[in-house]
């Protein structure tokens, strides 16, 4: 019989199992994961690299946000990079908040945290997948076979399964009468079938995007936007795809792209005015070069219907105002994203009204704490699901010791 049981070492099951020890030492604590190694997730994130959390993360849209602001301040950012520095990790931060490892690998992260659970005697059970938990009187019986007075479920959701997240964890929780909010992916590429933007293929550009489900605005994001051969990639486009993601499969959705934050529409058409005059027999697809990559020039030129190879000279004036619209302005219809296999993250999960908001304890089974993706609560591209993560995680094993 252990005292706590985690379910699932990724990175809110760690954090819990470790916070739960560190609050409580003589407790018996065991984490329980259906992969080989702990960690395998966060390996994977930032590129290899762990976007670990922002310093903006309080400030951050969550979904769910209300319940999100509950936890966050308690274990914050400086609580977490403190908690980060004691395990002997070190981090650094970009310009725009986002933090890293300063050994700029992943692979620290999950070293530091395995080190933490060894040092202070956690049992870490690997290879085992639980696939049912009882509730038998005072105590929890996991798998059949392993028995706890409390159980901290830090599964994950669903995305990206190869990483041992398959969705398992919403089937205990609602087999234990808990509601699962439908689980969607998100934070996940966009695929569009229009062909131009398939032939910019390779191109990065910082953009702007607007977020549009049938004729309505629904949001907008910003930064890096990577085209593809089935759509759009890059973090504002995985920003974008997770405010799409409810209306992905009910409605006509669309993003339009400010390919040229930099300039105004009057200034993209001053400086193609001068082109026109330093070059009048340039052809029409060198027009937006000075400014935006040369296969985007061709194809905005494409898109307002003007002939390859015109002298920029001959181009109308309304054709020349349409390549200004478009390239403030470029609609891309979206059919799809690329789907839980390749998602970052799961919208939906479990209902967070069920769950008390300050210790993440279920207000139905006493004893049972969740954490990180399981609960409906995500946040966009950055470090904020990260920290979300070791947030909840903390949170969880602080209340969980208390027994
Ligand atoms: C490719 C990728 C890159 C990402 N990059 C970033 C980033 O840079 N910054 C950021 O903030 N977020 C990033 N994320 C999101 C972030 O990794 C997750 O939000 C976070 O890891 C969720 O933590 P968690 O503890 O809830 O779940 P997970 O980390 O998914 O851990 C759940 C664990 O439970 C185990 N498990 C599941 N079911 C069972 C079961 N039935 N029995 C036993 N074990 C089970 C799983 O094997 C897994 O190890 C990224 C995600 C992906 C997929």
């Amino acid at each position: 019989m252990f005292d706590i049981i985690v379910l699932g070492a990724g990175a809110s099951g760690i954090v819990a199992a470790i916070t739960a020890k560190r609050e409580k030492p003589s407790l018996r604590i065991a984490i329980i994961e259906s992969m080989p190694v702990i960690g395998k997730k966060v390996l994977a994130t930032g590129n290899g690299r762990c976007n670990l959390s922002n310093i903006n993360a309080l400030k951050h849209e969550y979904y769910n946000k209300a319940f999100a602001t509950n936890i966050l301040p308690k274990y914050d950012v400086n609580k977490t990079l403190e908690f980060f520095n004691s395990i002997g990790l070190y981090t650094v931060t970009d310009d725009e908040g986002r933090i890293y490892p300063m050994s700029n690998t992943a692979t620290s992260v999950v070293d530091v945290l395995r080190f933490e659970c060894e040092r202070l005697g956690i049992t870490v059970i690997t290879d085992e997948k639980i696939s049912n938990i009882k509730k038998n009187g005072d105590f929890f019986v996991l798998g059949g076979r392993h028995r706890a007075k409390k159980v901290i479920l830090a599964c994950g959701g669903k995305a990206s399964p190869s990483q041992g997240s398959d969705g398992s964890g919403f089937e205990i929780l609602n087999d234990l009468g808990h509601t699962i909010q439908k689980p969607l992916p998100a934070l996940v590429q966009l695929v569009s079938d229009n062909k131009i933007v398939r032939s910019f293929k390779g191109i990065r550009v910082k953009g702007k995007i607007k977020i549009f489900a049938e004729n309505e605005e629904i949001g907008k994001a910003e930064g890096e936007i990577l085209f593809t051969e089935y759509g759009l990639s890059g973090i504002a486009s995985m920003d974008a795809q997770r405010i799409l993601c409810s209306h992905l499969d009910n409605k006509k959705c669309s993003v339009v792209i400010d390919l040229v934050p930099e300039f105004s529409k009057e200034e993209i058409r001053q400086r193609i005015n001068s082109t026109i005059s330093n070059n009048p027999a340039l052809k029409s697809e060198n027009l937006l070069i000075g400014f935006l990559p040369k296969k985007i020039s061709k194809g905005l030129i494409k898109c307002a219907y003007v002939k390859d190879n015109t002298p920029i000279n001959e181009i109308s004036e309304d054709n020349l105002q349409k390549i200004c619209d478009l390239c403030k302005s470029f609609r891309v219809y979206i059919s799809a994203s690329k789907g839980f296999e390749n998602a970052q993250v799961t919208r939906g999960g479990a209902d967070v009204s069920e769950f008390d908001a300050n210790t993440l304890e279920s207000l139905k089974i006493k004893g049972l704490y969740v954490t990180g993706e399981l609960l409906d609560v995500d946040g966009g591209c950055g470090g904020f699901n990260l920290q979300w993560a070791w947030s909840s995680g903390m949170t969880a094993g602080e209340n969980a010791a208390n027994i």
